[in-house]
């Protein structure tokens, strides 16, 4: 029951498209295309100005690093690419986490730092996104390696961050230990111990209670209300959880608490199945030691396009990228789709599960637990002092409630989608600071 017709957004959309590449297109690549996508079909639905709209398109300031890296028992260097993408400036600080992967590149990190941009003004917290990546597959570096891979990445951004420039964080690849290396290393540099620099720090070094949980536990909030506003009972739901690192064990974990019954989980070595349910504590424990669920006893083993269209009443995405497309989206059989991920479903597969009823929990809304308790983290740094556990789930579920109820109505009243109505919420607030603040010179 969209307002806008699919012919019209798509000529708008290619409108927009052509009068900016024409003149630049260095951060060009499918996600970044799926960012730009949502963000202009939800331009469209608000009529953003179009100056607002090509500044909002792109981001502001791009960082480009190649260093040289040793292997710890080799001689020879390798080249390492690495990148930090500061979107939009206007809000405050920039933040966004920072992703090791094989694949990660420019386009990426673009398109995360966009997204990253909408969650933020979308909980009201008073920064712009960013995101960090470095091309490698941090799986085969030795503790060493990974360290020293660690600070002179940071070496080589540390001009463009700072408590009050830009503020990384974990992301997929990275943790509590690596950000404590980037913020030794910038604190070595200047010379006097920084912890605001980053987030997701461990908690004896400033770090705050709840943030390596924060993202799961966000994740299953937002289940919950999204249940309510269903008439979902959670009690014996089944759900399914793609992906179990940090996102995907806590989604888990806070899922079975709140009394689902966890029926297949998945992590890059296999998918495991259950109709029974599987014990999220007993994964846990075997995943701590094995690494990986390869292997599980008790359960059967799945694809991952079997896990995905296994029925189920919540399916939670916190693993990759572009995993519901036009190609399954019309064989996911659950009631819930929630986003741990950032961009998990595809512009198509968007329609299609709209057009089942499926009700989606975008990632911008799902998963900005993460980002939120960053910010708290952040706060208690600036100001020295620490909050309790309570506190700090009080305020985040308060924060996400809160979002989820805007996001709620904005679909209602403009008869859109939950992406589009999260994105037009975020898109609206930054609109508004950008209006305000007026051009220089
Ligand atoms: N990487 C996380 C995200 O995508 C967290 C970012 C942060 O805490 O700054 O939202």
């Amino acid at each position: 029951k969209s307002t806008l017709n699919a012919v019209a957004l798509g000529r708008a959309i290619r409108y927009t498209l052509a009068r900016a590449r024409a003149r630049t297109g260095e951060w060009d690549s499918p996600m970044f295309r799926l960012a730009q996508q949502q963000f202009l079909k939800a331009a469209q639905i608000m009529g953003l100005d179009d100056n607002i709209r090509q500044r909002l398109l792109f981001p502001q300031r791009t960082q480009v690093v190649s260093f040289p890296f040793f292997r710890d028992d080799r001689s020879q260097v390798e080249t390492v690419f690495g990148y930090r993408v500061q979107h939009v400036l206007t809000m405050g600080p920039t933040k966004g986490g920072v992703r090791y992967h094989e694949d990660v590149d420019l386009g990426e990190v673009a398109a995360l730092a966009t997204w990253m941009t909408w969650k933020c003004a979308l909980m009201n917290l008073p920064y712009g996104g960013a995101k960090g990546g470095v091309r490698v597959d941090p799986t085969t570096l030795s503790s060493n390696e990974l360290q020293r891979l660690t600070r002179r990445y940071t070496a080589e951004i540390i001009d463009i961050i700072g408590p009050d420039k830009d503020i990384p964080a974990p992301d997929m690849g990275t943790n509590e230990q690596v950000m404590a290396w980037m913020m030794d290393t910038y604190s070595q540099q200047v010379g006097y111990t920084v912890p605001t620099v980053v987030t997701g720090k461990p908690v004896v070094l400033g770090g705050s209670l709840g943030r390596r949980e924060a993202t799961g536990r966000g994740l299953v909030y937002m289940i919950e209300a999204a249940a309510r506003h269903t008439g979902l009972d959670l009690q014996g739901a089944p759900a399914v959880v793609q992906g179990f690192g940090n996102v995907g064990s806590f989604t888990a974990k806070f899922l079975e608490e709140a009394g689902a019954k966890i029926v297949a989980v998945s992590d890059v070595s296999t998918g495991i199945y259950n109709p029974k349910g599987l014990g999220v504590q007993a994964l846990i424990d075997y995943v701590a030691e094995n690494r990986v669920l390869k292997d599980y006893p008790e359960a059967d083993h799945v694809t991952n396009a079997e896990l995905l269209e296994t029925k189920c009443d919540v399916l939670a995405l916190a693993a990759l990228q572009n995993q519901v497309t036009a190609a399954n989206a019309d064989r996911i059989d659950c009631k819930i789709l929630a986003e741990g991920a950032n961009g998990p479903t595809s512009l198509e597969a968007d329609e299609t599960l709209n057009e089942k009823g499926i009700m989606i929990v975008p990632d911008v809304l799902g998963n900005a637990g993460g980002v939120t308790v960053s910010y708290f983290e952040w706060v208690q740094g600036t100001q020295n002092l620490t909050w309790t556990l309570d506190e700090i789930n009080g305020r985040l579920k308060q924060i996400m409630l809160d979002a989820f109820d805007r996001t709620v109505q904005r679909a209602a009243r403009d008869g859109i989608d939950m992406r589009t109505a999260a994105l037009v919420e975020g898109v609206q607030r930054v609109t508004e600071a950008k209006l305000l603040r007026g051009l220089f010179p």
